[in-house]
């Protein structure tokens, strides 16, 4: 048997417009989610892809001049930010690192692990982390971190207000709740600002050109931030970066990957670059469906698991 190509470079513009407009017919058994007033109007046919490799080699496709909010990809570029301000013991001390089978704002999960929030890509340990981001509110928490990301990435994300009032206008009970318990239990001081911090962080938005550059900060060896941080970064957006979906993707794709409500997912391919989809319907578990399907084609054509 000969093994045909084999990592990003061999990317044709061709082979990813092929993938992305088949796609986008995956996109079509999705659903929008409807507790973000604004992210239930999206337009399910909006898709775009950005491929970036090393020395600034670059595919894209579909509707690049759309933004949108990161939702929970912000989630591995807050604990990034924090392993590099506070380190990796000052963090994980706060938070655990393993998977959960649950859905990403589970209760039950949290109630069972006595208020101590398992890993840092699902609600509870994201609303912990929330509360490490120095600064005295959440506005002031929020532009530290985007400030932070713009200028290590080389890009332009923004906080869409618009955005923040629709996850403001309905009550989140969930997430209400998940902080009330991390506080009783003591793992959470100030929760009111820190869920307030997790909505800001949550609206950070941008294309995916701002997604595919704070990605190459995981991308290692990129000489940024430490190398050994993006490493715990990855391994972590593998095992948990999907919430219960995450060991099923790691077998079909096998990437660190991390999606989010609004429809983004961002994948790194570790030593060569990233790969930052977005197409808003998503699967039962809150993931974009067209950009699942996109990397497993992708994946498999260009042999890019992690795995082998
Ligand atoms: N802000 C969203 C929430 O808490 C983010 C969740 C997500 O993207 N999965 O529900």
């Amino acid at each position: 048997m000969t093994l045909s190509s084999s990592g990003l470079p061999d990317l044709t513009q061709a082979q990813l417009e092929a993938w992305a407009v088949q796609a986008r017919t995956h996109a079509l058994e999705g659903y929008l989610p409807d507790y973000i007033p604004l992210l239930a109007q999206a337009n399910p046919t909006w898709f775009a892809v950005q491929v970036k490799g090393e020395g600034n080699r670059l595919h894209t496709f579909g509707d690049t001049s759309l933004s949108f909010p990161l939702m929970s990809v912000v989630k591995p570029f807050v604990l990034l930010f924090l392993l590099e301000q506070l380190g990796r013991a000052a963090v994980f001390s706060q938070v655990g690192m393993e998977p959960s089978d649950a859905p990403f704002n589970s209760l039950i999960q949290l109630q069972a692990d006595q208020g101590w929030p398992r890993n840092p890509m699902i609600n509870s340990g994201a609303i912990v982390l929330a509360s490490l981001i120095p600064g005295q509110d959440a506005h002031t928490r929020c532009e530290g971190l985007r400030q932070w990301l713009n200028q290590r990435a080389d890009c332009q994300l923004f906080l869409d207000k618009q955005m923040l009032n629709s996850v403001l206008s309905l009550t989140n009970e969930r997430n209400r709740a998940l902080m009330s318990l991390l506080e009783q239990t003591h793992h959470l001081e100030a929760g009111e600002v820190a869920l307030d911090t997790y909505n800001y962080v949550c609206c950070l938005s941008g294309t995916v050109a701002d997604l595919s550059r704070i990605g190459m900060l995981l991308v290692q060896g990129k000489g940024v931030v430490s190398p050994e941080h993006s490493r715990v970064v990855n391994a972590i957006m593998t095992t948990c970066g999907l919430y219960e979906a995450s060991g099923r993707f790691a077998v079909q794709v096998g990437l660190p990957t991390k999606s989010g409500v609004s429809g983004a997912m961002l994948s790194v391919v570790p030593n060569q670059g990233v790969i930052a989809c977005y197409s808003p319907p998503l699967d039962l578990m809150g993931n974009s469906k067209a950009s699942q399907f996109f990397l497993q084609q992708m994946v498999q054509a260009l042999r890019l698991s992690v795995f082998g």
